[in-house]
């Protein structure tokens, strides 16, 4: 791949970090990969295998342990990342004591944009998430699923180039799901900005991404890249992708996911 088209380049990427009884935990082992501009990847791989660990060094949050991280060429934690990348955190990192409008309205503010055009885009996130009524409630108020379109939206006003949503769907029923699933894919198709998505579910990576990268489990590495383009319903490719990750569970993920 060219370096033109390559927006981030990882490079033997570790990580390990120090817990607080002296020993080290290796979180990231030799991860080399890339990420393209304007594609949508899925970064796919079991619970604790790092992938929030990867988007924070993506955003310049952690600093890799060793290898190297390049944005366009130059290192990454020489690149300011604030006004290009929109980060949707794990866990949602709302104000609770304010508002829906004062949550989503904080992006184009920083950018300098005038109160009456910050209200224009507000409501219209607001609309597309079916939230309408509900701008002027605090967060507070909201339930769990309400507080993650929040989040979406609000990461969505921002207008980042790059946007990294760290399980953003996690926790929400199936209609919600496929409703803002679709949601995304229309705003990628529309604007077609480079999407990284972290996910631990097969089937969503399958029908969102145009790229997947799965991790193994922890110390997490490159296991497989499938592109997917035009494979969204391939189900010979979903068992496939299905069966790998499988071998990558603990006894102890098993366990969770009977329940
Ligand atoms: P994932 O997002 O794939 O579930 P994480 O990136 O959150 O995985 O975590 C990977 C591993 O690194 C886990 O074992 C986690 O406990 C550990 N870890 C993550 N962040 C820290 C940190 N700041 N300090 C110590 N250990 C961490
Ligand atoms: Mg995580």
């Amino acid at each position: 791949m060219s370096p033109e088209t390559s927006l981030f380049q990882l490079k033997d990427v570790s990580k390990t970090f120090a817990s607080a009884d002296g020993t080290q935990l290796t979180a990231l082992e030799r991860i080399s990969c890339e990420i393209r501009d304007g594609e949508f990847v899925c970064l796919l791989g079991p619970s604790g295998c790092g992938k929030s660990t990867l988007l924070n060094i993506l955003v310049g949050l952690e600093r890799e342990s060793s290898g190297e991280v390049l944005i366009k060429g130059k290192p990454a934690h020489e690149v300011p990342m604030n006004g290009w990348a929109g980060y949707m955190t794990q866990q949602d990192a709302l104000m609770s004591w304010r508002t829906v409008y004062e949550n989503i309205e904080i992006g184009p503010e920083l950018r300098g944009v005038d109160k009456a055009e910050r209200r224009r885009i507000a409501d219209r996130y607001l609309k597309r998430f079916k939230l309408e009524d509900f701008g002027s409630k605090y967060i507070s108020e909201l339930s769990g699923g309400m507080r993650k379109r929040v989040s979406l939206a609000r990461t969505l006003a921002y207008a980042p180039k790059v946007l990294f949503l760290d399980e953003p769907f996690g926790a929400l029923d199936i209609q919600t799901r496929e409703f803002l699933q679709d949601d995304l894919m229309r705003i990628w198709e529309d604007t077609h900005k480079t999407v990284v998505f972290v996910t631990h579910d097969v089937m969503e990576a399958l029908r969102l991404s145009t790229r997947i990268i799965m991790l193994s489990r922890r110390p997490g590495n490159v296991k497989a890249v499938y592109e997917t383009v035009g494979r969204h319903e391939d189900l010979g490719l979903f068992a496939e992708i299905k069966a790998l990750l499988k071998e990558e569970l603990t006894e102890l993920d098993e366990a969770d996911r009977s329940h």
